[in-house]
């Protein structure tokens, strides 16, 4: 059966790159049925953080990306912290040590330099094993000068290779690395150690994770093998890299540009929906003609030799419109719902609403439905809905665009729409009586007759449609608004 991980360090906030990750493996899962952990590797206390681990959970939850084994949740295989781990490390150290498979170095790097330039060779060339054999005596003599060994495994001198799920066939030459250090002299484990230590332990069949960590994989393939040998596991697990994520200008997609910031994408009104489909885009596609699709979608037909090896662009424009689409398919009321939060934040309303705000809301939230890419535009399309006529601000581009005679214009449409009895005030009714009084009427183009109208009523030039938003602000409110305007 099939077995994934995420694996995340709890460093920073979470960015797009490393949630593809998350989603792949969890897609993963999701189709063949098999299970997803969701493990914090969190041993580097100087860049770790709770905040960061925080953040984490709540990306995951937010995009609906569930677990069914890892921190919270638990387990057959806890903890799932690595932070929590370390008795279970130490037993593994201890039994790779008695094997033979890791042994003590004391060479410090300063030494290994001194060392290649003594034989010739470039001094970054690094440790050539030397010290696999070392005496007793020579490691009591180590000890003697207050030195602590570090740890490494000892490689076997062999070509290594792999066929990674992604990109193929992958050989690392014999001599590709040396042995490497798997436990600092202070005895804290290494990221190269206790990464494959807990796939093994919890039973990882399929490694899939980015391409920056293909060099670490010849790597823990060794350690693999060291542990099997001493039974800890049975099997070396699949290995799948998936491809970077450029940004603008083909560069890698750093943490320090804003478009890999997950929660700036949410801020600015992502929807799980739309930015999922759109995170499954960074290397693998549905099929060549269909871009927007739902998660279901998306597990029925994910298999990760599907996905594409080359870099994948993160495209914002790209993003936002396949929002939009999602945005449009929702439910009218789960739209109006959503939409909520974005409001409030902006100021518009505060939570909980009025009865009154709640129906505005729902009249309304259909109008701009159809028009946005992203829920952060709501505050400013439907602010003026929620603004009492006598606060409603006037942006100064609407102010600059009337017309010499928005005065007349707005003083005709008073007077005609006075006559609409209360109880008939639909935005078909305004929208016949305005069309009489100032097209038929007095001969103005449709431009020129509304304009003022939009301004005086929402405060913006551009706005949702006019005659539907006087019907939802009603008859006394629309007028006020026109009065207002001409005073
Ligand atoms: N903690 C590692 C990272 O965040 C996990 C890498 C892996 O998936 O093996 O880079």
């Amino acid at each position: 059966d099939v077995r994934v991980r995420f694996c995340p360090s709890p460093t920073g906030t979470p960015h797009v790159g490393l949630i593809r990750t998350a989603l792949f493996n969890w897609a993963y899962a999701r189709h063949t049925g098999g299970k997803f952990i969701f493990r914090v590797e969190d041993t580097d206390a100087a860049r770790d953080s709770e905040e960061s681990f925080t953040q984490l959970l709540e990306a995951m939850r937010w995009l609906r990306l569930d677990w069914d084994e890892g921190v919270e949740t638990g387990g057959p295989n806890e903890p799932y912290r690595q932070s929590q781990r370390y008795d279970i490390y130490r037993d593994v150290i201890a039994k790779l040590v008695e094997s033979g498979h890791i042994y003590e170095s004391f060479a410090t790097g300063e030494e290994i330099a001194e060392r290649n330039i003594k034989l010739g060779r470039d001094p970054k060339l690094g440790y050539d094993n030397y010290e696999r054999d070392l005496t007793d005596e020579e490691k009591d003599a180590f000890r003697a000068e207050g030195r602590q060994p570090a740890l490494r495994l000892k490689v076997p001198d062999t070509e290594l290779s792999f066929d990674d799920l992604v990109r193929g066939e992958i050989t690392f030459p014999a001599g590709s690395f040396s042995d490497f250090v798997v436990v600092r002299p202070n005895g804290h484990p290494l990221y190269p150690f206790v990464n494959p230590v807990d796939d093994a332990l919890m039973g990882v069949t399929h490694v899939l994770r980015g391409e920056d960590l293909l060099s670490s994989t010849p790597r823990q393939i060794a350690l693999y093998h060291a542990l099997i040998d001493i039974g800890l596991t049975t099997f070396v697990p699949r290995f799948g890299h998936l491809p970077y994520v450029m940004g603008d200008k083909n560069k890698k997609l750093s943490k320090r540009d804003p478009e890999s910031n997950l929660f700036l994408h949410r801020e600015r009104g992502f929807i799980p929906e739309g930015l999922v489909n759109y995170l499954s885009l960074l290397g693998w596609s549905l099929t060549h003609d269909r871009d927007v699709f739902s998660i279901e979608e998306m597990i029925a037909a994910f298999d990760v030799v599907d996905v594409n090896p080359n870099p994948a662009r993160f495209d914002l424009k790209k993003a936002e419109s396949l929002n939009g689409d999602h945005i449009r398919l929702l439910e009218p009321a789960d739209f109006a719902q959503r939409v909520v939060p974005y409001l409030a934040a902006a100021g518009v309303l505060s939570e909980p609403l009025s009865e009154n705000q709640k129906a505005i809301l729902t009249a309304a939230a259909p109008l701009v439905q159809e028009r946005i890419a992203l829920l952060g535009e709501t505050p400013a399309m439907l602010g003026f809905l929620f603004q009492p006529a006598d606060k409603l601000e006037h942006q100064a581009d609407a102010l600059a665009s009337l017309p010499q005679n928005a005065g007349e214009i707005l003083t005709a449409a008073t007077l005609a729409l006075r006559d609409i009895p209360e109880a008939e005030w639909t935005h078909e009714r305004v929208h016949t009586t305005l069309t009489e009084t100032l097209i038929d009427g007095l001969g103005l183009k449709p431009r020129v007759a509304f304009g003022p109208l939009r301004v005086a009523v929402s405060g913006r030039k551009i706005s949702p449609p006019l005659f539907e938003s006087m019907e939802i602000l009603g008859k006394a409110d629309s007028l006020a608004r026109l009065d207002r305007l001409s005073a």
